[in-house]
């Protein structure tokens, strides 16, 4: 497995490229940048049609808002089964597209993830938890063979993700940061910011001290 950060831009979230035999992106950004996000694609000789599979690690627009691009270039998306609706309503207010002065297109949504539930890209099989907290279907994606983490806005390098805002719920992520304590991990790729390749142990037990 081959990973690469292709997003990240301004509002927009970090994007995972992962290249196995179903190509697939985690997350997708604002959309505000996707011009740029397809030069990042073209750069590693790919189209935004190569990619077969989108799992959104929540429904948050800056990780959502460029989903509709992939779908029409062909893409199956993924999101938690708790937050599958409000991509499919177009909602402005849960996923905090009003925020960024959008209203973002209906998108459908061809696979609903839940707890435990395996995705299989190959020789990549990515595990989907559960971690509710920063949205009530936030989740992780745990790849055990390699001991990495995609985080999305659960826990970042340093920081926990923030509980303000629509279905936030500081004692159910501080819950989620206890299951992912217990986990064999290795690097860690969160939603913003930097990745870590050696040391996500001790920042899922730093990111439990902050909260
Ligand atoms: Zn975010
Ligand atoms: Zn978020």
């Amino acid at each position: 497995m081959e990973i690469h950060q292709i997003g990240g831009l301004g509002f927009d979230s970090n994007i995972y490229l992962i290249l196995d035999e179903i190509v697939t992106l985690i997350d997708s950004g604002t959309g505000q940048n996707f011009k740029a996000v397809r030069q990042n694609l073209e750069k590693l000789g790919l189209k935004p049609s190569d990619i077969k599979l989108l799992i959104n690690t929540h429904c948050h627009f800056d990780h959502t808002g460029g989903d509709h691009e992939f779908l029409k270039a062909g893409c199956q998306i993924a999101i938690h089964e708790s937050e599958a609706g409000l991509l499919r309503s177009g909602d402005r207010f849960v996923t905090m597209a009003h925020f960024f002065g959008e209203n973002p297109e209906p998108v459908e949504v061809a696979r609903e993830l839940r707890d435990g539930d395996q995705i299989r890209l190959g020789k990549t099989i990515l595990e989907v938890i559960h971690t509710p907290g920063h949205t009530r279907g936030s989740i992780c994606l745990y790849e055990p063979r390699l001991g990495a983490l995609f985080s999305g806005d659960t826990v970042f390098c340093g920081d926990v993700g923030r509980t303000d805002l629509p279905t936030g719920d500081s004692h159910a992520l501080a819950r989620s940061l206890q299951r992912l304590a217990g986990l064999k991990l290795k690097s860690l790729y969160p939603g913003h910011g930097p990745a870590a390749e050696d040391d996500a142990q001790e920042l899922i037990k730093m990111a439990i001290e902050i909260i």
